[in-house]
């Protein structure tokens, strides 16, 4: 199984890269923030790139 990630919405900007990065993980919300779909089959590595490009540093590994 691969690793868990999430969003933290108070922490998001809200700019999308991360759904631009990665549509089959994440997606738009209508409150102008990014929510995590499905975390299935994930790349961590790139999972870690668009964490630490994301402007809000919003994206979190599950605990
Ligand atoms: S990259 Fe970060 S700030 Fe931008 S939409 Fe995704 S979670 Fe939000």
């Amino acid at each position: 199984m691969s690793k868990e990630f999430f969003v933290d919405s108070d922490l998001c900007t809200g700019c999308n890269d991360c759904v631009k990065a990665l549509p089959k993980h994440f997606v738009a919300t209508d409150e102008d923030t990014a929510e995590v779909t499905s975390c299935d089959g994930a790349d961590g590595a790139k999972v870690q790139q668009v964490m630490d490009a994301c402007p809000g540093k919003a994206i979190k590994w599950k605990a």
